[in-house]
């Protein structure tokens, strides 16, 4: 593991899906934490459209930064949907640092948001394990639990009183099934167009993905 001086605000840590970077001491909203660094890859050249890693971080149409080298610290900030960084990308130096967006007190991880095709292409297909999904999901499930025993408490009711309506609920199961049927399939998510949007964190192709895809949240 790469050695981080004592006197920056972060350190390498566990995080739930791998590794991550947590803060050390309290980071102040607006300060930039860290540069995303590496070599700087020329689409225009073959040799460099060529490279696949799920570290690169596209700056414009034209470059691109492979931030697998090790000495770049960063790429071990995982994604969260509510991050309390963000990538700010100056496209006419071609640098990007992670800037807090909010207080980060020491413990905390960092993250930022990889942006909305990465999030399709990579997290959506596997589930985002960031702490706001996680959260998500688990109020859904207890909202689901809650429905199916207030069912289950009315279904008794009706039982008791004699009142059962069989018909009323086939009627709306077949609804839901109709419904079901007529939901068109999702497409994919659309790759290159959208990935030329500065800013993005990318992977050129999705062969890049599985490897190392289960590090990042
Ligand atoms: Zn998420």
């Amino acid at each position: 593991m790469p050695a981080i001086s004592s006197n920056k605000p972060y350190r390498i840590g566990r995080s739930k899906t791998g590794l991550g970077l947590f803060a050390t001491k309290p980071i102040k909203k607006g300060t930039k934490i860290i540069r995303y660094f590496g070599p700087m890859l020329d689409c225009r050249k073959e040799k460099d459209d060529a490279v696949e890693n799920k570290y690169l971080f596209q700056i414009n149409g034209r470059w691109t930064i492979d931030g697998s080298v090790r000495k770049n610290i960063a790429r071990y900030i995982n994604h969260s949907c509510r991050p309390n960084a963000e990538s700010d990308v100056s496209a006419r130096k071609r640098t990007v640092h992670i800037r807090a967006i909010k207080n980060i007190a020491p413990g905390e991880e960092i993250n930022y948001d990889y942006g909305t095709e990465y999030f399709k292409e990579y997290l959506k297909p596997i589930g985002c394990k960031c702490d706001s999904c996680e959260r998500k999901r688990a109020k859904q499930r207890a909202e689901a639990r809650a429905a199916k025993t207030s069912t289950a408490k009315s279904a008794t009711k009706a039982k008791k009183a004699k009142v059962a309506k069989p018909a009323a609920k086939a009627k709306s199961m077949a609804a839901n099934k109709s419904k079901a049927a007529s939901t068109p399939s999702k497409s994919r998510a659309p790759k290159a167009a959208a990935n030329r949007r500065a800013g993005v964190k990318t992977v050129k192709s999705a062969k890049a993905l599985p490897k190392k895809r289960a590090r990042a949240a």
